[in-house]
């Protein structure tokens, strides 16, 4: 099972979101059948996505992470609510894999460097907040960690990590965000630092058989840590037939008449879980009677 921790430090100077996602990106790569940079890609995506949606405080809030590139992926998108549910998809989920110059998935490659982070916060009112910044690694945890500070005015170190085993299936991932709060003092800070300098990739640190509480300690190390909750996170798709009936009467009128004419009913695929619906000629054939 994939779990999400948070704490603070003991004088609430720094807090930390950490979170093993094993399971949930697995299951992201199956669902998908993601080749191995397209499952790194997605895969930190959705654990920063799933950390960010925690972040929330807000009940229904819902909040979309999106990151665009110019290079062979287009898109990756994460869509994650505030009670650990976090679903996405990716525009190339075979993209051609690359080894960098760490020997590591060589994600920004693949985004191509350059590009846009888009961070959607929707909590049901009108107009959703939305924050946008510059790609600035493709790496994705450098790119949120940019996003928090110049978007949100919140100093941010983030990590993410996605290993795989020789099968390409998902032997560890997992990440985390880490927080300065106002008012943290120097001495926290550099204390943060020379800790965070050390921390080998989450992914390592699971291999050696961490917790995300041993590893949040250590990142901790010196502040003091006051565990506050620990909850199960997971790849979880909301749509249903009711949503793309929503979906398909919002294209209107005209064009639902065209897909009547020429095909005579609709298929819709779910980006997100690759789940399938009909909708038949009667169907249809109603839909654009309700509209009149
Ligand atoms: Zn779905």
């Amino acid at each position: 099972m994939s779990q999400l921790m948070t704490a603070v430090s003991s004088a609430r100077e720094v807090r930390i979101y950490i979170a093993n996602t094993t399971t949930l990106v697995e299951e992201a790569r199956a669902t998908h059948d993601l080749s191995p940079i397209s499952c790194a890609a997605l895969g930190r995506t959705l654990t920063g996505a799933v950390m960010m949606g925690m972040m929330s405080k807000i009940d229904d809030e819902k909040i979309t992470l999106q990151i665009k590139g110019t290079g062979e992926v287009k898109l990756i998108v994460a869509v994650a609510d505030s009670h650990g549910n976090v679903k996405g998809y990716i525009s190339n989920p075979l993209a051609e894999t690359h080894i960098n110059d760490v020997g590591k998935l060589d994600v920004g490659g693949a985004l191509g460097r350059s590009g846009e982070v888009v961070v959607i916060r929707d909590i049901g009112m009108k107009e959703p907040f939305i924050g946008r910044t510059e790609l600035i690694s493709g790496e994705i945890a450098e790119d949120i960690a940019n996003y928090f500070y110049a978007s949100e005015q919140m100093p941010s170190a983030v990590g993410l990590g996605v290993l795989l085993n020789s099968k390409g299936f998902v032997q560890q991932a997992g990440g985390f965000i880490v927080q300065l709060l106002p008012g943290a003092s120097e001495e926290t800070v550099s204390q943060l630092e020379a800790n965070l300098a050390g921390v080998k990739s989450v992914t390592d640190l699971f291999e050696m058989g961490m917790s995300i509480q041993a590893i949040a300690s250590q990142i901790l190390a010196g502040l003091g840590m006051e565990a506050l909750e620990t909850y199960p996170i997971q790849y979880q798709c909301d749509c249903s037939v009711d949503k793309m009936h929503g979906a398909l009467l919002s294209i209107g009128q005209s064009e639902l008449q065209t897909i009547l004419d020429e095909d005579g009913q609709a298929e819709l695929v779910c980006h997100f879980c690759n789940r399938k619906y009909m909708f038949s000629r009667d169907e249809l054939t109603s839909m654009i009677a309700s509209l009149n």
